[in-house]
């Protein structure tokens, strides 16, 4: 079996990522497994770039197949932001509490509420060819908080087509339709192709 190695040590993002992969023929490993502890630094200034310095990061320890992912919330009215600096929107010292407090403040008296939340995944194959893939889910930045299941900024999301808050949904309602449930199943494509010609 190939084995893939993911810059995640998230253990919610790796159990997913599991098992959306789960009919594949490949091994699934967290970065921790390789023993590594420190991050990569993301200094790029998209959701691109960042996504391909994790990975690149990984592939210095392995010669096997790696996989990273990156996302950001952007917001229309706000041009984008916070997009890429979503998990640092409040500052240096900030949390998701703090984050989702600075966002429901520059969306005051904001009419277009307009978003949508973005995963870039990058993967690298072990002779060093790199893909990119993404999921995209649009929706709308509500005016407060609603429920208490989830991260980030999902209490104020509420993806189209659907009354709910990413947060009052439950995880597999949550991952039938999320950014990252729509990049994964491209990665899955895109492994799928690897295999098939790694086959012939
Ligand atoms: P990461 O690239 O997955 O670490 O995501 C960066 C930031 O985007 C996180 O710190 C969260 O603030 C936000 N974020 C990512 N995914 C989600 C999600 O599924 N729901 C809500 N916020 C998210």
């Amino acid at each position: 079996m190939r084995k893939i190695y993911l810059s995640t040590g998230n253990k919610g993002k790796v159990s997913e990522i599991e098992e959306i992969l789960s009919d594949l023929d490949y091994d699934v490993y967290s970065k921790a497994e390789l023993g590594i502890n420190e991050d990569a630094e993301e200094n790029a200034d998209t959701l691109e770039g960042n996504s391909l310095i994790k990975a690149q990061f990984l592939k210095q320890y392995t010669n096997d197949i790696v996989m990273s992912d990156d996302t950001g919330l952007f917001v229309n009215s706000l041009n984008g932001r916070p997009g890429v600096y979503s998990a640092r929107f409040a500052g240096e010292e900030s949390d998701d509490k703090k984050n989702r407090e600075k966002l429901l403040s520059e969306l005051q008296d904001q009419k277009d509420r307009s978003a949508y939340f973005e995963t870039i995944i990058t993967i690298i194959d072990e002779n060093g060819n790199i893909y990119q893939t993404n999921g995209k889910v649009e929706g709308t930045i509500l005016t407060q908080e609603r429920g208490d299941n989830g991260f980030g900024y999902d209490s104020l999301f509420v993806p189209n087509g659907y009354d709910k808050t990413f947060a009052e949904m439950e995880n597999f309602e949550k991952n039938k339709i999320s950014h990252r449930k729509r990049a994964l199943e491209n990665a899955k494509t895109i492994l799928e192709t690897l295999n098939e010609d790694s086959d012939n």
